[in-house]
C-alpha cells in the first residue's frame, strides 16, 4: 500500500557516509592526527552484516548514479521525504564506530557522526531529526555523548544496535539508559550486531540468509533482558523502540514471556506487571519490515494478539533493498491505526518532535 495522508513521520531512514574521510573535519585536534597517522580515513567501518558496496544493498529505484546507498543528501530529499511527503524523517547512521574495541575511538567517530549529520543533513533539512551514535561498549563515554548533544532538540533519540557485548537490560548500560531518559529520549535499538559474539543462538552462521532470519530472536533476547533485569522499573519514562525487528514474532513472545512469568514471578519480584504489559508501556516497534500476513482477517488477528495501538511506527528504512518501497504499509490496516501509526504514535515516542 502507498502511502495514504501527507505528513507521516518516517522513525528510520539511513543516510550513510560516502566514506571515512568525510568525518576527518568533524574530529578534534588529537583524533584528526592519530586518524591521518595511521590511515584510519581509508578504512571502511561499515557493519559486515550490511555490506556498503553489495549491489543489492539499496533497492534499484532508490540506487544513486554514483556513490553507495544513501550518500547522496539531495536524493535522500527527494526519495524519502517529498516521495512520501513526510512531515517528520529520522536519521539513523549504521557505522562501525559503535562496534570499535578501543573504547576512545569508537567515541571519537560517533561524536564526528553526530556532527556531521547534524552539518550534512539536520542544517539542511527542516524535515530530518537524527538519532545520537554512541560507544555502546563505554556507558560513560555513550552518557557523555547524549548530555553533549541533548541540547539540540533536532536528535531526538539514541542509537544502538541490538547484540553487543552484553545483554541491553544489565546494569553497565543503565548510565545511558539514566541519560536518556532525564532528556527525553528514546532508545532505538536497531538490527545488527557489534559482532562479539555469533549473531545466532547456535554459533556462527554461513549465510546472510541464516543472520538476517535470526534477527527476530536476537530482539526477543532484547525484551527478555530489558524487562528482566528491571529496566523498565528503574527508568519508568524510558521508550525503546526495535528498528527492524519484524512484527509478528511479537505474540509468541508475550505469550510465552507471560506464561513463564506467571510461574517464577517470585524470582523477579521487582516487576509489578507481566513481561507484555511491560512492553505495551515501553516498546515501539517499527512496521519496515511488517512480516505481516497475506490476508486482512489474518492481520487483524495478529493486531488484537498485540492488543495495543500504540506499539507500531511507520518507517521506510530508506534506501535499503529488502524492503518495501512505496508499499511500506500492508493493506488491511484499520484506519484509526493507521493514523496512529503514520503521526500520532511517533509523536507520543519522541516528545521532541513536538518541542
Ligand atoms: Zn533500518
Amino acid at each position: 500500500m502507498a502511502i495514504p495522508a501527507p505528513g507521516a513521520i518516517d522513525c528510520d531512514i539511513h543516510p550513510a557516509l560516502p566514506g571515512t574521510h568525510v568525518l576527518v573535519p568533524y574530529l578534534d585536534e588529537y583524533w584528526r592526527a592519530h586518524v591521518l597517522m595511521r590511515g584510519l580515513e581509508h578504512d571502511n567501518y561499515g557493519l559486515a552484516a550490511v555490506p556498503a558496496n553489495a549491489p543489492i544493498n539499496v533497492r534499484p529505484d532508490w540506487k544513486p548514479a554514483t556513490g553507495g546507498a544513501g550518500t547522496d543528501p539531495d536524493l535522500l530529499r527527494q526519495q524519502a521525504l517529498d516521495g512520501f511527503d513526510t512531515r517528520f524523517a529520522i536519521c539513523n547512521v549504521l557505522h562501525g564506530a559503535q562496534a570499535i574495541f578501543s573504547e576512545d575511538l569508537s567515541a571519537a567517530f560517533c561524536r564526528a557522526i553526530n556532527d556531521w549529520v547534524a552539518a550534512e543533513y539536520l542544517d539542511r533539512d527542516p524535515r530530518l531529526r537524527a538519532s545520537i551514535v554512541v560507544p555502546m561498549h563505554s556507558a560513560d563515554l555513550a552518557a557523555r555523548e547524549i548530555e553533549r548533544k541533548a541540547e539540540d532538540n533536532r536528535f531526538v533519540q539514541v542509537l544502538v544496535l541490538a547484540m553487543g557485548e552484553l545483554p541491553l537490560g544489565r546494569r553497565q548500560h543503565w548510565p545511558i539508559y539514566r541519560a536518556a531518559e532525564r532528556y527525553d529520549l528514546p532508545i532505538g535499538i536497531h538490527a545488527g550486531s557489534s559482532f562479539r559474539h555469533p549473531p545466532t543462538n547456535l554459533g556462527w552462521p554461513s549465510y546472510y540468509l541464516e543472520d538476517y532470519v535470526a534477527w527476530s530472536t536476537g530482539f526477543a533476547g532484547v525484551l527478555n533482558s530489558l524487562i528482566s533485569e528491571g529496566v523498565f522499573v528503574e527508568f519508568p519514562r524510558l521508550k525503546v523502540v526495535l528498528m527492524e525487528s519484524g512484527v509478528t514474532w511479537l505474540p509468541a513472545w508475550m505469550w510465552r514471556a507471560n506464561k513463564t512469568w506467571r510461574g517464577i514471578r517470585a524470582e523477579v519480584p521487582w516487576l509489578e506487571k507481566s513481561p507484555a504489559d511491560y512492553a505495551r508501556e515501553h516498546v515501539r516497534l517499527t512496521v519496515q519490515p511488517f512480516d505481516s500476513p497475506p490476508r486482512a482477517d489474518q492481520l487483524q488477528r495478529l493486531l488484537e494478539e498485540i492488543d495495543c495501538d500504540d506499539m507500531l511506527l511507520f518507517a521506510t528504512d530508506y534506501p535499503h533493498w529488502h524492503y518495501d518501497g512505496a508499499d511500506a504499509l500492508p493493506d488491511g490496516l484499520p484506519a484509526g491505526l493507521m493514523r496512529k501509526i503514520l503521526v500520532d504514535n511517533a509523536l507520543k515516542t519522541y516528545p521532541r518532535l513536538s518541542s
